[in-house]
This record gives structure tokens, sequence and C-alpha cells, in this order.
């Protein structure tokens, strides 16, 4: 992706208006590109601000008095009293402004950046595949001959599917999963009494991207892209063991022709 592109996607990007694959395109643009990456600041910054308590503007005892005591002057001119004086709404409106300039150069930069989004929706998903047990898989077999077929037709693409039985972690089957608006592969794994659940998806950059592993909510989480394809496994199983499944699968990869 470049400037042009992401000038054309920043503002729905700020405003998580993006599906899930342009949000990450954009995001990685501004991971290389500090002039995008500011527009996104400055943008973001102004989105804090629309929700900055301080922008609600008090008026001091003294201030209504004195705008209570001159709206009483007008009623006696005119029979008709505005509800809200034009000029007071005037000194509202430049406190706020000044409010806004001062406190963007100040803001420090919050909000979710879209692999948060992205985190959380497997942090769910696996969540709820373990609530319910049947549902977990759809397809349940160790056998992937068996497990990578039953997609077919069911995704617009093919997910690859290992099983690394012989180093203690076996596939247990498939599932159509939803995520980030859109039909995503959900391989379930097993590690002692910990599932894994890898989620699979195309990635629309060409670039790989090597493991990167996080924590939500108790569990851990590695995500990578590597031929195409992006991939997501989260597990209640330790980072350690975790990490070691992700190397696993990776190195059994082959380039899709
Ligand atoms: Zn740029």
């Amino acid at each position: 992706m470049d400037c042009e592109e992401t000038r054309d996607l920043i503002d729905g990007y700020a405003d998580r208006e993006l599906d899930l694959v342009s949000s990450l395109r954009v995001e990685r643009h501004m991971q290389v590109c500090e002039d995008c990456m500011r527009t996104h600041q400055n943008l973001q910054a102004l989105r804090c601000l629309m929700h900055d308590e301080s922008l609600y503007f008090r008026p001091s005892a003294r201030l209504r008095k004195h705008i209570r005591s001159s709206l009483r002057d007008e009623v006696k001119v005119e029979r008709r009293l505005p509800l809200v004086s034009w000029r007071w709404l005037a000194a509202a409106a430049s406190v706020a402004l000044v409010a806004i300039a001062t406190l963007i150069f100040v803001q420090r930069l919050k909000g979710l950046s879209a692999e948060d989004l992205v985190a959380q929706e497997v942090v769910s998903n696996h969540v709820r595949s373990l609530m319910e047990p049947r549902h977990a898989v759809d397809v349940p077999s160790s056998d992937q001959h068996t497990v990578k077929p039953w997609f077919n037709g069911k995704l617009d693409f093919s997910p690859p599917v290992e099983n690394p039985a012989d180093q203690e972690f076996p596939l247990v089957g498939g599932r159509l999963d939803y995520l980030g608006g859109r039909s995503v592969a959900a391989l379930v794994y097993q590690r002692h009494q910990h599932y894994i659940n890898l989620f699979i998806w195309p990635s629309n950059d060409a670039q790989e991207m090597a493991e990167k592993s996080t924590t939500r909510q108790g569990y851990n989480l590695v995500h990578w892209e590597k031929y195409g394809m992006e991939y997501w496994a989260i597990s209640d199983l330790n980072e350690t063991e975790l990490r070691q499944f992700a190397e696993i699968i990776q190195n059994r990869l082959q380039p899709s022709s």
C-alpha cells in the first residue's frame, strides 16, 4: 500500500470503518511511513478530544450571574426571550476551540490498533469454542486429508492443514469461524489438557511477518504471516509451548502453488 491509497483509507481507519484486511494494510504502511502515521495520530487525537470532558465548559457562578442579568436586560427590551444568547454561545465555542488546540499537542494517543481488535476477536472466538465443546469442531478428525478437503466450497481459500501429532500437538479437527468480518478456517489442536485454536485466512500483504506473541485475558496468542496466509494461534497453554507449536506449524508450511 502506498501513501495515496493510505490517505484515501485513513479516515475510515481512524473511525474503525474498514474491514480487517484493509485495516491491517493501513497499519503496516504506517509502520514504515512517518507522514501517514502522523496524519493518523492527528486524527486520533482529534477523536479523543471530542470525547474529552474538559470540553464541557462549566461557567463560573459569576459568569452565570452575569449572563442571567444580561438576559434579564434583554427581556426588558424584547418580549420574546431567546433560550440561549448567541453571544454566550460564541464565547463558549471559542473557549472550546482554544482547549482543542492546546490539548491536541499534549494529549497522549489512545485507541486500539487493528491488531488489537483482531486479537480481541481471536480471544472471544477461542472462548466461545471452548464453551460449547460440541461445536469446537465441525469436522472432528486427526487426519489432515479429511480436514483440509472439508473446507472446500466453504471458504474462498484453501487453508494449509498440518498435523504435528508426532511432536505432541495432535490435530483434533477443524471448523468454520467468523472473524474480522470474514469466514476463516479454525483448526483445533491439543496439548495434554489444553486446546489450541489456529485461525487462518489469506493476508493481503505480500511480505511475510515473523511471529509475534501477546497475552490477552490470560490466554497466550502467537501470530505470523507466511506464504500469503495470516495465522493466529491461541491457547491457555504456556507461552513457550505455544511458540513451539507455532514454529512447528511454520516449518511445515509449503508455498502454495
Ligand atoms: Zn505514507
